[in-house]
């Protein structure tokens, strides 16, 4: 999508601590970091919201999933424990509309969420 901001991080035309990279999906640091560690894993193929991925195309979420415990364990937080969470729509506080896996860890998380 020409305009969305995360199809450009994933092609390169803007830049981002990208810390890990498949034909698939993209991982990098949220540029407002919310914990210590604070990545966001996208996939490269974009779809809106969660709401857009059909159930035909369900396994790029869970590439997501492991994508993230994968960079939590080698990132050294998987032990003491971390969160990964998506946001859809307004109501779920979504920003951005590229779908995106927030990774966080590196301090006690509160629940429930605000
Ligand atoms: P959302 O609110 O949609 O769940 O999350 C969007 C996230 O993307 C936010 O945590 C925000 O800080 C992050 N973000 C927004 N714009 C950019 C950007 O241009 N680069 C990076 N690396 N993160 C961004």
């Amino acid at each position: 999508m020409t305009d969305c901001i995360f199809c450009k991080i994933a092609s390169k035309e803007v830049n981002a601590r990208i810390v890990f990279e498949n034909e698939r999906v993209v991982a990098f640091h949220d540029l407002f970091p919310a914990a210590p560690t604070h990545l966001l894993v996208i996939p490269k193929q974009h779809y809106t919201t969660l709401n857009d991925v059909p159930a035909s195309e369900a396994l790029i979420l869970g590439e997501l999933m492991t994508t993230a415990s994968q960079l939590a364990a080698d990132l050294g937080v998987a032990e003491d424990g971390y969160r990964v969470v998506m946001n859809c729509n307004g109501n779920g506080g979504q920003s951005v509309y590229h779908i995106h896996l927030h990774l966080l860890a590196g301090r006690k998380l509160t629940w429930p969420p605000g």
